[in-house]
């Protein structure tokens, strides 16, 4: 006897299956499950289904004044199964966050900022004594299954006079604790994004990669992407999209693709403002943005499943797979005209959009509300 039975699934690929679920996990996926079940629920005729969408850049920790929200406005209720939140707190205010976040349907994990009190000052590398390498340790040894990798905020009004120096001590603290993945966000220079991308390694992950600020990864003077990050990509940094108020362009997230530089993974940098304001709004909106790029709809949904999954060591995570975590997204698309806005007040026209209908999160089924 199963808890869950999803009937007649179909993939953006158009694999038909069902999945069978029980304790939290997925035990069983075929063509048809001659089984019964505590719950069925059988998707509709236009309905799809894909691993529990990941947002793998979000601000969700409540009691952060400035940059808050909460973790089911952004998880299922916009059909987001997991959500990381990137760096609002560091190791000393970190353990508020866990106690909030475990009251969660949503899944929450957290990038542990490398300056100890997280985002609450603006200027959080401005002061080289707030990066403590051991405190950064001990609470990641503290927090195994929350704390799944490192934030670094590089950029001008962040790292104050410290240049490159931040990013060295979140490479180092990085080595200290069993290569956990580490973001790092840009902005304005310094530092240049140059020097960013020299300290960064394979596996570590770019945010705000389509940004159009100057220190981006786009030449203003020629309108094509500036030769060194073509190095930084082959050498396998991820770049993430985390849209955010300020770092999402069509026209660098247009010239790049025109340049064959793709965005790993798909992410929000949302919170409450840019949630409720725009430009964001929600994952879905932001993967309708990739779509009118250019990205197509299959490796959109593997940009917010398996990818991010993979990046953040999100081992039972991603995929709808025997064994996996019982996390599922079923969403629609309608074909109607929507105006998307990016973080420069730039617009594009989707005639489809992609509508999150049904979260599933550890074998509970919720509605959303989208
Ligand atoms: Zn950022
Ligand atoms: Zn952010």
């Amino acid at each position: 006897m199963f808890d869950l039975i999803i009937r007649q699934g179909k993939t953006i690929d158009h694999q038909k299956m069902d999945i069978g679920i029980k304790d939290g996990k997925i035990l069983q996926v075929a063509p048809v499950i001659n089984a019964s079940a505590v719950h069925e629920y059988r998707l509709q005729e236009n309905e799809f289904i894909s691993a529990g969408w990941i947002d793998d850049h979000v601000h969700c920790f409540e009691e952060m004044t400035l940059y808050y929200d909460y973790p089911d406005e952004v998880g299922y209720k916009q059909g987001v199964t997991t959500v990381i939140d990137a760096g609002t707190t560091g190791a000393e205010n970190i353990h508020r966050f866990y106690d909030l976040a475990q009251e969660a349907k949503t899944n929450v994990f957290a990038l542990v900022n490398i300056s100890k009190w997280g985002i609450v000052e603006q200027d959080e590398l401005a002061d080289l004594s707030k990066i403590k390498a051991n405190l950064v340790s001990d609470i990641v040894e503290k927090f195994p299954n929350f704390i799944v990798g490192l934030k670094a905020r590089m950029s001008k009004t962040v790292i104050g006079d410290n240049g490159i120096t931040p990013l060295e001590l979140a490479k180092e603290i990085q080595k200290a604790n069993q290569g956990l993945p580490l973001m790092v966000h840009i902005g304005s220079a310094p530092p240049t994004l140059d020097a960013i991308l020299n300290h960064m390694e394979r596996g570590d992950v770019l945010t705000h990669c389509f940004n159009g600020k100057e220190n981006g990864i786009l030449d203003r003077g020629t309108q094509s992407i500036k030769s060194f990050v073509f190095d930084a990509y082959e050498k396998g940094i991820a770049f993430d999209i985390g849209h955010g108020t300020d770092s999402f362009n069509f026209d660098v997230a247009e010239r790049a693709l025109s340049e064959n530089i793709k965005a790993a993974s798909i992410s929000t940098d949302i919170y409450i403002r840019n949630r409720t304001n725009g430009p964001v709004y929600d994952l879905a909106t932001t993967m309708e943005k990739l779509a009118v790029v250019g990205y197509d709809w299959k490796e959109i949904i593997d940009k917010v499943t398996v990818a991010p999954a993979l990046q953040f060591k999100l081992n039972k995570k991603g995929k709808i797979a025997v064994g996996y975590d019982a996390d599922l997204t079923v969403f629609s698309f309608k074909e109607a005209d929507k105006v998307l806005t990016d973080s420069n007040g730039n617009t594009r026209t989707t005639s489809i959009q992609i509508i999150p209908t049904k979260a599933v999160i550890g074998g509970e089924i919720f509605e959303t509300e989208y």
